[in-house]
């Protein structure tokens, strides 16, 4: 299994336009970025491509990167950062499964797989294919489980694909704070490389209107707010998951300078062998 990291970033990217922090201006000397989430995986045995979301910065990544187009798609959650490149498949591909949950969510009153469906019934090449979570599903020649995870108010999933030949395996936590249920810990238990969102590092906390929680035994706090972990809260799940490898992702322009481009925080562009 091959992964590319397309976006690293959160929903405003680095650098963030019309921003000129010292992040920002840091990411814009090193030639670094984190755009909207999304992971470009291949099969190497099937050489099939699953995109694990779908991000607005599809066309500039898939140009930056050079990788081939999606065989298929799978979506984590609705917000704009992880859906809303979907429309570039427009005259790109014939045909695009897309794959989501079909747990009704209360706030929408639809599951994820129904929202696709309504926002893109308009082309013809974006098929929608509902999944229960925690139930595997073969796609790519991989075996793919949406597990359900915490980023209120709305349902969203993490995300395990393991390769059957080789067992290798990719998890992702999707957007969500500390409180990832049980049952889903355990599916994204041992990976070989873990992607968890860290949006801020803990100390960012204090200027959230919200504050942290789920405190460690130290009081740092590994969520901020209520909707994405810490860099902690990152850490500390990767620990608990006994991740091989982890890259801290969906990173906010808000980390400091000399902590934003230092281990374990992800940038575009990196890839793994897993
Ligand atoms: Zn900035
Ligand atoms: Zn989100
Ligand atoms: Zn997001």
């Amino acid at each position: 299994m091959r992964v590319t990291l397309l976006g690293t970033g959160d929903t405003a990217g680095t650098p963030r336009p019309g921003c000129d922090c010292d992040t920002c201006l840091a990411a814009r000397e090193r030639g670094v970025e984190r755009t909207r989430s999304s992971v470009h995986v291949v099969n190497e045995s099937t050489g099939d491509v699953l995109l694990l979301d779908a991000s607005p910065d599809f066309r500039q990544q898939f140009l930056r990167e050079g990788v081939s187009l999606p065989d298929a798609a799978v979506i984590t959650h609705i917000h704009f950062d992880h859906l809303d490149g979907l429309g570039n498949v427009y005259r790109l591909l014939d045909h695009l499964p897309v794959y989501a949950a079909d747990e009704t969510d209360p706030k929408t009153g639809e599951s994820v797989a129904e929202t696709v469906r309504r926002k893109y019934d308009y082309l013809d090449t974006v098929s929608v294919q509902p999944r229960t979570p925690h139930e595997s599903f073969r796609v790519c020649g991989f075996d793919v489980t949406l597990v359900p995870v915490d980023h209120p108010p709305l349902l969203t999933y993490g995300l395990v694909v393991e390769e059957p030949e080789t067992g290798a395996t990719l998890a992702l936590s999707g957007d969500t704070s500390y409180r990832v249920p049980e049952s889903s810990r355990d599916a994204l238990r041992d990976a070989d490389l873990l992607l968890a969102d860290g949006i801020v590092p803990a100390s960012l906390c204090d200027y959230h209107p919200l504050g942290g929680r789920d405190e460690d035994a130290d009081g740092v706090p590994r969520t901020f707010g209520t909707k994405h972990m810490t860099k902690e809260g990152a850490v500390a799940l990767a620990d608990d998951l006994n991740a091989e490898e982890l890259r801290v992702v969906h990173v906010a322009h808000r980390y400091p300078p000399e902590e934003a481009f230092a281990e374990p925080l992800a940038v575009d562009g990196e890839t793994f062998s897993l």
